[in-house]
């Protein structure tokens, strides 16, 4: 039966595909699809994980009988029946075969969905007893993932994701490889997803989450279609339905009949004419009707996404989220040499283009380390994450941290342009603190002898306070970047990962425009660069209003960059500066930005 699902629209575009269900606990597991001659080596893995897994069980009973027969508690040896029992299930064992053979999944990819779907068995099971075994099933699963981590797959890498898929809805796919994959999950972290980033998925749906938190930031870096928020989405489809994701507006479609199907078919199609149309724009120069040059930037997560964001029509970086190369590593920082190696990577894959480093901004909704477990995150507030030890704040917290951090920017800096740019900043005391660390940074690699070069230094402004204090932000700053992301949320109070208060998150929100538009005035009257890096700027409704009033640099994600271009092509930087004056002072900025 037909039914929809609203969430929130976050990454653009249509995808058709079938639903994959999983746990968020179990992302970090490879997902990709083998060859048909390596079906039997995959099916051997499984066993031989699993098999080593019933030793371990048997071994671990013997022990416990062995020691003493009475003081061996007699509820854990049955526990360990039961795990075996688990293990050796048919229905485990016939999934499993099932998703290997008929899908082409990898072994821990099929492991992991046949998990999935028996753990809702027992999840609708009357009997407590029976539900209860979920949590075993999991832990033999577990154990197995575990033991096939140490025996690494025969197939050398995973194959480089598909492209997105277009036109093909009227006749579904039938061929298990061509059927486009769409991934449902309760939440994601900003971890789990970038891990994704090279993955077979063709577009994502996940029940919370708010449209600027980073999990809908970096799906929108993939460009694939993206539906956050959707509350009820993981418990109401099942493994393998086949899904619609309407990324444009924010719904989600199970088991569409052949009218939707149809009907969505010619969006997609639709969609990719209009990228096609948009591409013959790549060298065109952003120019507005009036003579404007405009400069379009990247966002980055990682140094790879350099060379795409330069083929995508980048000019430059604007903004280098260092902090994803800091994430998912169990606490373990990456050193001097890893960061720098990292950056002088982007910097190289700018080609002489700028790149702006943003220094780590961790905490909030981006934990260090993924699956919700904040506790193993150093230094993470755990009372009220937006408002605690997050960006600068830890940065300044951990000092030998930050400078390892700001010597290895230092040193990329010799390689290309590069521009440091410092998040969260609110206090003239903070300034000065990340003032002292960079000098002594400079000091340390004087010190060794190490070559070094020259940053422009930027301060985020995604704080309000920062935003009505620029006064000693442009004394001490080269250049300033509206995180309107943030700026947004601390200025209306509103968690931009709670999809529950999503429809309060309002960037037309006339104090949010205030802030803005006093921050571009005040750096172009004193002749400072400003530029806007939350998604505002790749936002098209905004372009007009931000070309209004006075921005000249736009950091977005490189798949926007075409369509902004396109905007500021058609404008007159000049007639909507009047525009702008008309929706500062409107009671409804939407109505008059609409017009
Ligand atoms: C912002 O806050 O707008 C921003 C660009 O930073 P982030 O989204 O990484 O917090
Ligand atoms: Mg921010």
């Amino acid at each position: 039966m037909t039914f929809s699902i609203h969430g929130l629209a976050v990454s653009r575009g249509i995808a058709i595909g079938r639903a994959v269900l999983v746990a968020s606990s179990r992302m970090d597991v490879a997902h990709y699809f083998i060859k048909t001659e390596q079906i039997d080596d995959e099916l051997l893995r499984v066993r031989h994980a699993k098999d080593a897994v019933v030793g371990e069980l048997i071994k671990l009973q013997h022990s416990l009988v062995g020691k003493d027969a009475k003081d061996a508690p007699a509820e854990l040896t049955a526990l360990l029946d039961v795990h075996q029992m688990l293990l050796q299930d048919q229905t485990l064992q016939d999934g499993v075969t099932h998703w290997i053979k008929d899908r082409l999944y990898n072994a821990e990819w099929a492991l992991t969905t046949q998990l999935e779907v028996v753990s809702r068995q027992f999840d609708e099971m009357e009997d407590e007893y029976l539900r209860e075994r979920k949590a075993d099933l999991e832990q033999v699963v577990e154990r197995v993932l575990r033991v096939m981590k140490g025996v690494a797959s025969p197939i050398a890498s995973p194959p480089p994701p598909r492209k997105r898929q277009g036109g093909q809805q009227d006749l579904l796919p039938t061929d298990a490889q061509d059927v486009p994959l769409i991934l449902i999950a309760h939440d994601l972290n900003p971890a789990d997803m970038l891990q994704f980033k090279t993955s077979v998925f063709a577009g994502f749906v996940t029940d919370v989450g708010g449209k600027t938190s980073h999990t809908a930031i970096v799906a929108r870096s993939m460009d694939i279609p993206a539906v956050v928020g959707a509350r009820t989405a993981s418990q109401l489809v099942r493994q393998d339905d086949w899904i619609i994701v309407d990324g444009d507006a924010g719904i989600m479609v199970v088991d569409p009949s052949p009218i939707i199907l149809a009907e969505y078919g010619f969006k997609q199609r639709q969609g990719e004419l209009e990228r096609e149309r948009l591409a013959r724009l790549l060298h065109t120069p952003a120019v507005t009707l009036d003579g404007q040059k405009i400069e379009l930037l990247a966002n980055i997560e990682m140094p790879e996404d350099a060379a795409p964001a330069l083929a995508a029509g980048a000019v430059g970086v604007g903004l280098f989220r260092s902090e994803f190369l800091f994430m998912g590593r169990a606490g373990k920082l990456p050193n001097e040499d890893e960061q720098y190696a990292a950056y002088v990577r982007a910097v190289e894959g700018m080609q002489g283009l700028p790149v702006t480093i943003r220094t780590v901004d961790v905490g909030a909704d981006k934990p260090l380390d993924g699956h919700g477990d904040k506790s193993s995150d150093k230094g993470h507030s755990h009372i009220n994450p937006a408002l605690g030890l997050r960006a600068i704040r830890w940065s300044l917290a951990e000092p030998a941290m930050f400078r390892t951090q700001l010597r290895a920017i230092l040193r990329a800096a010799a390689h290309g342009q590069v521009n440091l740019l410092i998040p969260m900043l609110s206090a003239a005391s903070e300034i000065r603190q990340t003032l002292r660390q960079l000098d002594l940074a400079r000091a340390e690699l004087d010190n060794r002898g190490a070559a070094y070069g020259n940053v422009r230094l930027g301060a985020m402004i995604e704080i309000p306070a920062a935003a009505l204090s620029l006064p000693v932000f442009l004394k001490y700053f080269d250049f300033l970047s509206i995180g309107t992301n943030d700026l947004i949320q601390y200025t209306l109070a509103i968690d931009r990962a709670d999809e529950t208060v999503a429809h309060l998150y309002d960037p037309l929100h006339p104090a949010v425009l205030q802030l803005i538009a006093q921050t571009i005035a005040a750096c172009n009257a004193q002749g400072k660069g400003v530029s806007v890096c939350g998604e505002m700027a790749g936002d098209t409704g905004m372009t007009r209003l931000l070309l209004g009033m006075g921005l000249r640099t736009f950091s977005m994600h490189p798949a926007q960059i075409l369509a902004v271009k396109q905007e500021v092509l058609r404008a007159d930087a000049a007639k909507l500066q009047t525009l702008a004056g008309r929706v500062l002072v409107a009671d409804d900025p939407a109505a008059e930005l609409a017009g």
